[in-house]
């Protein structure tokens, strides 16, 4: 559905609307003709829910499409992942807690090696320790230009996040990582005039950049790429008429539900307790709840069949904290699958569980993918489920006479 349409079936409601989202929830079984991560898993309050919800399967960007968590994230929240694209840098950038704001420009950093001729010889700069690059990146933090203001925070070993603030930008600039040892950094250009101006601001940061980091070796230059920024994504508050609030503890999910307009609510410590603790004690002040487990996609990816099940099963032990709060409708799926035996994430759709007073039952007792298989849900695109959430909160009308 178009969203302007949407728009004008909004009602409001005085209902709540809390989505669980598992990352990397759906899986595959881990013997030939066994049961996935999620069937194996103990999770009676999971299946206690199902038998009073609506169960289906999530497509998160379309068959045979595995995405990453950033697309996969706005599909469960609404938007086709393919006409909202958030760009590898910004997302790098989201991923550090930087507080990405419209307008800003952001890529990827990586400290390289160069030689006395000015060629790289390292473009990862011999991979230096996490602690030495949080050094140079305060280096790189003395570097001040006219009009700007440059944000660079330090991600991993040679990598960091950087961010031009100013007005007047443009994010159509060309890398300045040639992917290549043995010649050197190119300078950037830009496409169109705000693009031209920025890459002149950029290409003056770099110089100084090389200067300050002359003796620095191996960590003696920087190269930049995957220019862009966020793009304009409608806000929940706009489309929806929804108060929403995001409890997740990774900075990329935070800054995904920050674009979409959701406020970023404050969770005291970093455990799935400190996450539904945060939910209980903001319960009267928001109307959708976005919450976020990040363990079922990070030990998916890691191939760790058994901690991934552990994890499913400690949710549901957290999940009569949430039904306590009598919410309206309880959405509970993931943003993509990630297979636990294939170490990555995957294109499989993801199970999905609708739960509300209003829904038609399934009377399927189990939350899992087989289980999903046959709900009355069917394989729907990811994007869809908060139209039925709405729905079941009584916060659409009906279209035409
Ligand atoms: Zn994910």
């Amino acid at each position: 559905m178009n969203f302007t349409q949407l728009k004008k079936l909004i009602i409001h409601a005085d209902t709540k609307i809390v989505m669980l989202i598992m990352d990397g929830l759906g899986g595959l079984p881990i013997e030939i003709g066994g049961k996935t991560e999620l069937e194996t898993a103990n999770t009676p309050t999971m299946d206690a829910l199902a038998e009073h919800s609506a169960l289906g399967l999530s497509s998160p960007a379309g068959p045979g499409i595995a995405v990453g968590s950033g697309p996969g994230h706005l599909a469960v929240f609404g938007f086709d992942p393919f006409e909202y694209e958030i760009g590898r840098g910004a997302l790098e950038v989201l991923g550090v807690d930087i507080d990405l704001l419209p307008g800003d420009v952001a890529a990827r950093g990586n400290f390289c090696t160069i030689n006395e001729r000015g060629n790289i010889t390292d473009r990862r700069a011999g991979r230096l320790a996490t602690t030495e690059a949080f050094e140079l990146v305060k280096i790189l933090g003395e570097i001040k230009l006219n009009g700007v203001e440059f944000i660079i925070k330090p991600i991993k070993e040679h990598r960091f996040a950087f961010v031009i603030r100013g007005k007047g930008l443009g994010s159509d600039l060309r890398d300045t990582d040639p992917l290549l040892n043995g010649i050197a950094p190119m300078q950037t250009a830009g496409l169109d005039d705000a693009s031209k101006r920025t890459a002149s601001i950029v290409n003056q940061f770099v110089n100084k950049a090389k200067f300050l980091l002359a003796g620095k070796y191996p960590a003696n230059m920087i190269l930049l790429r995957g220019f862009d920024r966020l793009p304009e994504v409608p806000q929940y508050k706009d489309l929806f008429g929804l108060n929403a609030a995001a409890i997740a503890v990774n900075g990329m999910y935070k800054g995904v539900s920050r674009l979409v307009g959701m406020s970023v609510l404050p969770v005291e410590g970093i455990t799935m307790e400190d996450e539904f603790a945060a939910l209980e004690k903001n319960w009267k002040d928001y109307d959708f709840f976005y919450l976020h487990i990040k363990q079922t996609d990070t030990h998916g990816e890691d191939g760790d069949v058994l901690k991934k099940i552990k994890v499913i099963e400690d949710v549901d032990t957290l999940i009569p904290r949430l039904i306590a709060l009598n919410p309206d409708v309880i959405i509970i799926t993931g943003d993509h699958s990630s297979p636990a035996c294939m170490k990555s994430h995957s294109w499989h759709p993801v199970p999905l569980l609708i739960y509300s007073k209003n829904v038609r039952e399934d009377g399927i007792k189990e939350f899992g993918e087989r289980a999903c298989s046959r709900g009355s849900l069917g394989i729907i695109p990811a994007k869809d489920i908060m139209l039925i959430a709405m729905a079941n909160a009584m916060r659409l009308a009906k279209y035409g006479a």
